[in-house]
């Protein structure tokens, strides 16, 4: 069993760090919330007064926090992680950051000769809670099989996407993929209502057609069909409109940099970023299917 220092417990990294507890780890918890710690510590975990504390004699590190600064502010800060943590030690970083900043993290990790990998998820807090998210993780072998046993305690599946930064590529290019294909299915349901043919109806054909999708089967936008979809409970989260503004906000980014393509991915970056803009933030992205209706 390991002794592993885990940094940001906020809706995803509770969970996360309650099922390593639950795997017979040690887990010395730091977030800048005391709410978050005493989460974690009611779940099994040791609380950190510092970084400094939370990693001094560690096996690993693992971060699920908001976005790139902070991660790279964490990691190799004048007292961060880098500063104080054994060089034996492999760095995870799960956040959802920038292919850009998760490279320069495992970077500067290995010039400071730590093995480290970036590992964002797929799935939400209900698969956190439940140890069953999707890793996609970028790295060395070495560093992948060091990560891979730690990950495989929190998710149903490990992986390996390549070198440093490619777990975040295949990330954000899946998210577009979702945030647009999510848009896609809203406006055929709404058709198919418009034109007389109920979701019921609809959603019995066309999920054994070709147009079925995990948007449509997993979390179908129109109530009815899928009884579990937050479509039913008035568009609660699930997963936030802001959540995946910020994914696709990430592809675009992303997308300029590589010079690659992504016109319908900007389209749903700007359908998110005027629901967010009308207050809907906060609402589950599947809160799609009432923005076209609402253009009936
Ligand atoms: P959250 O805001 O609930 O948690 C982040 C935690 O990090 C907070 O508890 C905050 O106090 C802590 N924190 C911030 N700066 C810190 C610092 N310098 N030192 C220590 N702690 C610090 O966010 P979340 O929903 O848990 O999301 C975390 C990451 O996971 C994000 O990158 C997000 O994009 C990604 N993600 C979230 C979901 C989801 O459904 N919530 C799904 C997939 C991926």
């Amino acid at each position: 069993m390991a002794t592993i220092a885990f940094i940001g417990l906020g809706n995803m990294g509770g969970g996360m760090a309650a099922n390593l507890c639950n795997a017979g780890h040690s887990v010395r918890a730091f977030d800048l919330s005391e709410a978050a710690v005493s989460r974690a510590v009611d779940a099994g975990a040791t609380a950190a007064a510092s970084i400094a504390a939370a990693v001094d004699g560690v096996d690993a590190v693992i971060t699920m926090l908001p976005a790139g600064p902070h991660v790279l502010s964490v990691y190799f800060d004048a007292d961060g992680v880098s500063a104080h943590a054994p060089s034996s030690a492999i760095l995870i970083d799960c956040s959802t950051i920038a292919v850009t900043d998760a490279r320069e993290f495992v970077a500067q990790a290995e010039a400071a000769g730590f093995a480290a990998v970036d590992a964002p998820v797929s799935g939400g807090t209900a698969a956190a809670d439940a140890g069953t998210l999707t890793f996609m993780v970028g790295g060395a072998d070495d560093a992948f099989a060091k990560a891979q046993p730690l990950l495989a305690n929190m998710g149903a599946n490990v992986f390996h996407a390549g070198a440093p930064g490619n777990g975040q590529v295949a990330k954000v290019a899946n998210n577009m993929l979702l945030g647009i294909s999510m848009i896609a299915t809203s406006e055929a349901f709404n058709l198919a209502e418009q034109l007389g043919l109920p979701a019921d109806k609809f959603f019995e054909i066309s999920s054994k057609a070709s147009g079925q999708c995990w948007s449509m089967t997993s979390y179908c936008p129109a109530p009815g069909p899928v009884p579990a979809s937050p479509a039913n409970r008035d568009y609660e989260p699930g997963f936030t409109v802001a959540m995946m503004l910020k994914d696709l906000n990430l592809a675009r980014d992303a997308a300029t940099a590589a010079g690659a393509d992504t016109a319908f991915g900007e389209q749903a970056r700007q359908f998110y970023e005027a629901l967010a803009e009308k207050g809907q933030e906060g609402k589950d992205f599947s809160v799609a299917m009432r923005e076209i209706q609402s253009r009936n």
